[in-house]
């Protein structure tokens, strides 16, 4: 229990960090980064086996931000935990930077370039599939947004992790039900999202993205059924944790006014 506090509080802490980054640097994707904050606490502070002062360490578990415009929380952590010094945060989105509005693998920590939408699961069934053939124990874990599901080549990556059994690979869609254009099922319905990832031959969850504890309870106990990719449906709010920009999508990459981010920094307080 303690330990879930602690990463609640860490959690809070990155969502200022975002919401500080994107102020400074008039740019980013504010609601995205803070519906996936969690997951990546999750992830980072409990589950990964990483070692930040050997970044290319073989046997370490991959992570790919497919969602690449999310990126703002992907740095702040990757800073906190040192694969990178804090004080580069401040460089986010300055000419020459290597903290660009979509991670690069010139980034320490970072495992593939994404921000064009649909690769990332792809990129993680060839790790996962190299890890099989080298008889590693690493494990992979891809984070996708649900307006990205439409990108016919995650369906491709789908059907290719399963056919391969590749139970040490984890999709994860951070499903705040909002995309660019609005609302996913109006731009384009994904539903029964759980039963299509099923009908592809992946072992599905359901959770709430934004409870540590049931996060862990799965990402703690991977693979679900062995032989079998897992695909983890982390239903979350977009804008998590600001109350005035929860659930709208205008907020997908809006840059708040000087008022709005004294409120947004008294909320994370
Ligand atoms: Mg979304």
């Amino acid at each position: 229990m303690e330990d879930i506090r602690y990463l609640e509080n860490k959690a809070r802490e990155i969502r200022r960090t975002i919401v500080e980054m994107i102020y400074k640097a008039r740019s980013g994707h504010i609601g995205g980064s803070l519906s996936s904050v969690d997951i990546l606490v999750a992830l980072y502070y409990k589950v990964l086996k990483i070692n930040p002062k050997n970044p290319n360490w073989p046997d370490r578990d991959r992570f790919i931000l497919s969602k690449g415009h999310s990126v703002e929380g992907y740095y702040a952590i990757l800073a906190d935990l040192g694969f990178i010094e804090k004080k580069e945060l401040e460089t986010y989105c300055k000419f020459n930077s290597r903290l660009t509005g979509h991670p690069t693998v010139k980034l320490p920590g970072v495992e593939a370039n994404t921000g064009s939408l649909g690769h990332g699961l792809s990129i993680g069934v060839g790790m996962a599939l190299a890890g099989k053939m080298d008889a590693k124990e690493y494990k992979v874990y891809v984070l996708m947004g649900d307006g990205e599901q439409a990108e016919g080549s995650i369906w491709e990556a789908g059907m290719s992790a399963s056919h391969y059994r590749l139970d040490n690979l984890v999709g994860i869609i951070d499903r705040n039900r909002l995309q660019i254009g609005g609302s996913t099922e109006s731009v384009m319905s994904l539903e029964d999202l759980s039963d299509k990832w099923k009908a592809f031959g992946w072992s599905v969850v359901e959770t709430d993205g934004h409870n540590i504890k049931e996060l862990l309870d799965v990402l703690e106990n991977i693979p679900i059924t062995p032989g079998k990719p897992t695909l983890i449906i982390a239903h979350t709010v977009k804008g998590k944790g600001v109350s005035f920009i929860e659930n709208k999508a205008e907020w997908h990459h809006r840059i708040p006014t000087d008022e709005e981010f004294a409120k947004m920094m008294e909320e994370l307080s």
